[in-house]
């Protein structure tokens, strides 16, 4: 459903008329605007190759100058949505002399592949934009919020600054027990790579929380690394800083090496998108799923007997969907629960709006916020409450907190956001939501519930 915006109209390039001379009887006549550009004709030899010349010279950062001006990338692109942007509109301005590797341009994309799914000359921003960065970040041109997460990233592991022992913290709370592989290395199936988001913000630890518990109701095998765990790192990546990403993924790479477990499950479309792509460049091959590529199969064995009457809309995420290929694993599990409606938004499955989290968007709000009408999250929200949707249902750990801030700044208050994982676990009667304790959690017994939640908590406190 179109939802009205706010974007703001192009400067107009043509004159309303222009006033001719005829070169026979000297007299004067006005033309139409139409007309106007033949009297403006672009000249040549202004272009300038030299912008072209040093974005080729890097790896992956030839391809904008592939770009032969057919305009099909700049309508899908959500940042053109609520501003000005696009391949087209960047290859124009390297054209005319723009300096991408100093221009705020650089940091606007969100690497969200809209432009590269429909350009008929593959020019490939989620190369070129990495690239360009990369050299920025190297001169010391990146925006000052970025750098303290690079900074935070390399000093703690993790892009919040948190301290890197209380990663597992959130299991106290959990009402399940969750087994921390330092503290018990035996092999086991599915390693849980729990990633920042749901490691320390408070609405992520819900989310992981309720994951725990419908593993637990699963009979999955699973561990987590607790505190040997960092992160994958790859929105820094795209943010420009691959030595970090080196870095980091060393690291894990060496963590893992420690642990004997089938296969990776994280809740994190970065992540997943670092282990599938990114490692296997560096010879280090990990089976890895999305937690909803998980539990799609084996949700018949959830107990999905609470209903909860309400319409619900779903967000793709970017790097889930249209990076690595995945759109029915989450609706699978939205259609399993009794009682949910599911309404679709205009833009989705390939072609859906990206958050604006992508690409180390997730930390350039501000920044980007200078270049926009709006955010990228506050116009999705826009979508999702205009589908009459009650819940707007996510399964990435940037969206929770992007959307609910979001929600609140464009007066759509009633739009609750969550996590698949919490809409499955209040369908087996835990309680999560961003007041509410797990029944579970507070000794409540739920049916299929592991034992006195106290001893649980004990046991992960232990660990914790
Ligand atoms: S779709 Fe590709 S070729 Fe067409 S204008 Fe955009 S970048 Fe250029
Ligand atoms: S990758 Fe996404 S945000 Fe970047 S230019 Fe393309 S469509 Fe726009």
């Amino acid at each position: 459903m179109p939802v009205a915006g706010r974007k703001q109209a192009p400067t107009a390039i043509e004159k309303e008329t222009a006033t001719v001379t005829s070169t026979l009887s000297g007299r004067e006549w006005q033309l139409p605007g139409m007309w106007n550009r033949m009297f403006e004709p672009r000249v040549l030899s202004t272009y300038t190759a030299t912008g072209f010349a040093a974005l080729a010279a890097l790896p992956g950062g030839e391809s904008l100058e592939y770009c032969y001006g057919c305009g099909k990338c700049v309508p899908v692109c959500p940042v053109d949505v609520v501003g000005e942007y696009g391949p087209r509109k960047l290859h124009r301005k390297v054209q005319t002399g723009v300096d991408l590797f100093s221009a705020d341009d650089l940091w606007l994309c969100t690497t969200c592949a809209n432009c590269l799914r429909v350009c008929p000359k593959q020019v490939n921003l989620v190369e070129v934009m990495p690239a360009a960065r990369e050299v920025a970040v190297g001169a010391g041109h990146v925006p000052r919020e970025l750098q303290d997460v690079f900074e935070k990233s390399f000093r703690y592991g993790n892009a919040l600054g948190e301290n890197p022992r209380r990663r597992h913290a959130w299991t106290r709370g959990a009402g399940v027990p969750v087994r921390v592989l330092p503290n018990d290395p035996s092999p086991v199936d599915v390693l849980f790579y729990v990633e920042d988001y749901w490691s320390f913000h408070p609405r992520g630890q819900e989310a992981a929380q309720a994951f725990v518990r419908l593993l637990t109701l699963a009979g999955v095998d699973f561990a987590i690394l607790g505190p040997e765990e960092k992160t994958l790192g790859d929105s820094q990546r795209l943010a420009g800083e691959r030595g970090l990403f080196e870095v980091l993924m060393e690291d894990v790479v060496a963590t893992l090496a420690k642990y004997d477990f089938a296969r990776i499950v994280t809740p994190d479309p970065h992540g997943l998108n670092a282990l599938r792509k990114e490692y296997p460049k560096r010879g280090h091959t990990y089976e890895t799923l999305h937690y909803t590529q998980l539990l799609a199969p084996l949700v018949d064995r959830l107990p999905l007997t609470v209903p909860l009457d309400a319409k619900v809309t779903f967000h793709d995420p970017c790097y889930l969907g249209r990076h690595n290929g995945e759109y029915e694993a989450p609706r699978t599990l939205l259609r399993a629960i009794p009682g949910l409606e599911l309404v679709e938004m205009g833009r989705c499955r390939e072609n859906g709006y990206c958050c604006g989290g992508g690409g180390g968007g997730m930390w350039l709000d501000s920044f980007t916020g200078n270049h926009t009408s709006e955010r990228l999250s506050e116009r999705r929200v826009r979508e999702a409450a205009a589908t009459g949707a009650d819940i707007l249902a996510v399964c990435c750990p940037y969206e929770v907190s992007r959307f609910s801030d979001a929600a609140k700044s464009t007066g759509n208050e009633h739009l609750q956001v969550l996590d698949i994982a919490e809409l499955l676990d209040r369908a087996t009667g835990g309680a999560t939501g961003t007041s509410e304790q797990p029944s579970r959690a507070a000794g409540g017994g739920a049916a299929g519930s592991p034992g006195p939640a106290s001893s649980i908590e004990r046991a992960n406190e232990d660990g914790a």
